[in-house]
């Protein structure tokens, strides 16, 4: 199966994250863990019951983190797919919490409601037909029946939509499906987390990375081997020099920026979110990947405070 594997964004402070995503849109808080690279910064998941592929939005958190600035050669939207019959109770609900958001509009036949989350990051709802009879995490104030369901998918918006169009198609197991206006639609034919829309913006100001704006976007490969052919065609193929394979401790993942300036990952969806704890506990207590266990204290100890049993 093809498609987005997590989306990572940058934020703002820690507790005001956490409380959109988990109260304002009811994700699952699946895992608690910090940057591997940064530790005594959060890293945080959100995502379904599981943490499944293709519904995984994952945050650093940094409290004085500056904004960002939209533009080209980036992620653009973040979509989170809903039952086509939700869209009324979401527009309600972000009235009610003041969220930000635009009156509900149609692209490639289907309602989209446009949002931002407190760190100005664009998101938007997508209602999908027959998504009403799918599984999904139910929280208080948010009945299973609007609960959000995956990801839709992603816009990138580029200068030139040609060269990464040849990578998600040729490597990453998208097909060309439709075009609307500006947007091309790449389509892996998987449920949840099958699209990519490319936006062309030719002359368009370039985006700047900072609280709000999209880290990277990864991709899904099965296990090791397709991750490795996966690499082997951007050598071969793309001009791309991805990079050796890095532990992330739920997914093994390479890194390359692709030609239009987005940064992609690609993951595998082995080993999952339960490696470290059973499925009914995830999210509850700080994990930390065995390198950093001797340094447990010292980072809990700089780590704002979150209440995670809300
Ligand atoms: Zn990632």
């Amino acid at each position: 199966m093809h498609g987005i594997h997590h989306v990572t964004a940058i934020a703002g402070p820690a507790t005001r994250n956490f409380d959109f995503y988990t109260q304002v849109l009811g994700l699952r808080f699946v895992k608690k863990t910090v940057n591997f690279d940064d530790p005594g910064t959060y890293h945080f998941y959100f995502g379904d019951e599981a943490g499944s592929p293709g519904s995984i939005l994952t945050f650093f958190p940094w409290e004085h983190a500056a904004a960002g600035r939209a533009g080209v050669g980036q992620t653009q939207i973040t979509s989170f797919r809903v039952p086509a019959t939700a869209i009324g109770f979401w527009t309600h609900r972000f009235v009610e919490k003041g969220v930000a958001h635009e009156a509900p509009e149609k692209l490639f036949g289907e309602t989209v409601l446009r949002f931002t989350d407190p760190d100005g990051m664009n998101l938007a709802l997508v209602g999908v037909a027959g998504a009403e009879t799918e599984a999904a995490w139910a929280t208080s104030g948010i009945p299973q029946e609007h609960a959000l369901r995956g990801f839709h998918g992603v816009t990138l918006l580029l200068e030139d939509k040609a060269p990464t169009a040849a990578i998600l198609t040729d490597v990453l197991g998208f097909k060309e499906t439709a075009r609307e206006g500006a947007l091309t639609r790449y389509a892996s034919g998987a449920a949840v987390g099958g699209i990519v829309d490319i936006r062309e913006a030719k002359g368009f100001l370039a985006g700047r990375m900072g609280r709000g704006s999209v880290h990277h976007v990864a991709f899904r490969a099965a296990d090791d081997a397709e991750q490795a052919e996966m690499s082997r065609k951007l050598v071969a193929s793309h001009h791309q020099h991805p990079t050796g394979q890095k532990d992330r401790n739920y997914f093994r993942s390479i890194y390359f920026r692709e030609p239009g300036g987005v940064l992609f990952e690609i993951a595998t969806d082995q080993p999952g979110f339960a490696v470290d704890e059973p499925k009914e506990e995830l999210g509850k207590t700080l994990k930390l990947p065995r390198f950093l266990e001797p340094r447990r204290r010292e980072i809990e100890a700089v780590l704002p405070a979150l209440d995670v049993a809300s």
